[in-house]
């Protein structure tokens, strides 16, 4: 199992050094990590936010565990030097199409939450999201029409392969929690969400153990605040994935507890390949101070060892071990707490 570990900017090297302790406990049989710069220690190191040795680290890798980017040092460089830069390089490099964002309320937890703690208790769901397509990718621009108003336009399209390999990813996410799936389209008005809609339900057939059900994005966005215990799997595409995922995110508290993973289509000889992220940024305020909550990358750990080296054993003990800490009142500052970095990676090993 060859992990590429890119720790990054800010407080990724911090908070990464609390998941390889996770790691590490579980003394796993031959995991040989690879360590590579990348954002704006890439930069500053090599002259590229994702330098080529790095790029071809990630490739060889069968995951890539990935802290954060992003240094104030570099907000003035060419956009295209930016530590920011580095993520989408290697998704595009990866073909990584397909992001993953678990929601789940930890108990004791609800007070956080943007909801009433009696909603909040309910949430537990997966978004996975379409990345590669969608009115992001599509022919785009400004024109002037022959009375002079100026337009704007973006082309929305999905294809049917691409939708066919984004619900395999989803459908299967689906077997792995409850069994159960939501498409989540806007097919009364989108000719793309039809065709979303009708190859989702092609690709369910080889799927009977998972109930598929298909809602509009408007009523998905009321349904995930009112009730968002009918969700386990959403799946949706690029556009309507990035608002409902931040809107789920809000749904469960704090930044520093939110992982996320991005796959693609190559399967190795263990699992999906993917890189695995939290979904926060390099939070330059509080980095080098110790005060960085490393949850968010332990869960990140997680999501790795359940998707890209199948073990779910592992993944839900570290899981378990995450919410018997908040359980137990180990909370950082980012969740009103006064624990640190290192404090809250040990009280997280002591439970694993
Ligand atoms: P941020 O997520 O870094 O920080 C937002 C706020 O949340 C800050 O107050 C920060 O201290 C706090 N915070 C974030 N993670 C935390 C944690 N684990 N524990 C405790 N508190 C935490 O977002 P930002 O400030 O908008 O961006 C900072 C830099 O990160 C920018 O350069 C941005 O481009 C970059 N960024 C990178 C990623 C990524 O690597 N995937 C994602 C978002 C932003």
């Amino acid at each position: 199992m060859e992990i590429a570990v890119l720790a990054g900017d800010g407080i990724g090297p911090e908070i990464m050094e609390q998941a390889l302790a996770v790691l590490d406990a579980l003394k796993l049989p031959e995991v040989t990590l690879w360590h590579g710069d990348v954002g704006g220690a890439g930069y500053k190191k090599h002259g590229h936010p994702l330098p080529p040795e790095t790029l071809e680290m990630a490739q060889q890798a069968d995951a890539v565990l990935f802290g954060s980017v992003g240094d104030p040092d570099c907000d003035n460089l060419e956009r295209h030097l930016r530590p920011e830069q580095a993520i989408l390089g290697l998704r595009q490099a990866l073909t990584l199409f397909a992001n993953l964002r678990p929601a789940t309320l930890f108990p004791g937890l609800e007070d956080l939450s943007a909801l009433r703690p009696e909603v909040a208790r309910q949430i537990d769901l997966l978004i996975v999201r379409e990345l590669n397509g969608d009115v992001y990718f599509g022919e785009k621009g400004m024109r002037t029409l022959d009375d002079g108003r100026r337009q704007g336009y973006d082309f929305m399209s999905y294809a049917e392969d691409e939708v066919r390999r984004i619900a395999h990813i989803a459908f299967r996410a689906a077997q792995g929690r409850k069994g159960k799936l939501c498409s989540v389209d806007k097919a009364n008005v989108l000719e793309t969400s039809q065709l979303w809609r009708d190859v989702v339900v092609e690709v369910s057939a080889e799927y009977p153990d998972v109930e598929l059900s298909h809602m509009y994005v408007d009523n998905a966005a009321m349904q995930l605040v009112r009730s968002p215990g009918q969700f386990d799997v959403v799946v949706t595409g690029n556009l309507f994935g990035d608002i409902l995922s931040d809107q789920a995110s809000m749904c469960v508290g704090s930044i520093g507890l939110l992982a996320s993973a991005s796959l693609g289509e190559t399967q190795t000889a263990f699992g999906t390949k993917g890189l695995f992220e939290p979904i926060h940024g390099s939070a330059p305020d509080i980095a080098g101070q110790g005060k960085a909550n490393p949850m968010a990358m332990i869960l990140s750990l997680a999501m790795m060892l359940r998707h890209s080296f199948s073990l779910e054993e592992e993944a839900a003990r570290i899981e378990a071990a995450v919410a018997k800490a908040l359980a137990d009142g180990v909370k950082g500052g980012d969740l009103g707490g006064s624990a640190g970095t290192a404090e809250i990676g040990a009280a997280v090993l002591e439970r694993l």
